[in-house]
């Protein structure tokens, strides 16, 4: 787990369903398999821990709600589907 999170989004993490910049952010680490793509097309939301799996980014909810963020391409360049990617809106 990456040093410098939040308590509250390192338990959301740890629990595969993160949320903010208007988003949820899923991430099923029992079928992740380290492939890297998430990392390495959105780089600023999506890094690798000491395994290899995929967790989110220090920074990833200014990275994410930034113009053109490739969360959703990275969610797709998964190979095996472990990113899930919600749009959230408020209710207001
Ligand atoms: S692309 Fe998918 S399998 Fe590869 S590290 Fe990211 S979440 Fe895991």
């Amino acid at each position: 787990m990456q040093e410098g999170l939040r308590e509250d989004v390192r338990d959301a993490v740890r629990a595969g369903q993160v949320s903010g910049s208007g988003m949820d952010i899923g991430i099923n680490k029992d079928v992740c398999i380290g492939a890297g793509q998430c990392a390495l097309l959105a780089p600023r939301v999506f890094t690798q821990d000491d395994e290899g799996l995929s967790e989110l980014a220090e920074d990833w909810e200014q990275a994410a709600a930034g113009p053109g963020a490739p969360v959703r391409e990275a969610a797709r360049a998964c190979p095996v589907g472990a990113i899930s990617v919600t749009d959230v809106r408020s209710a207001s």
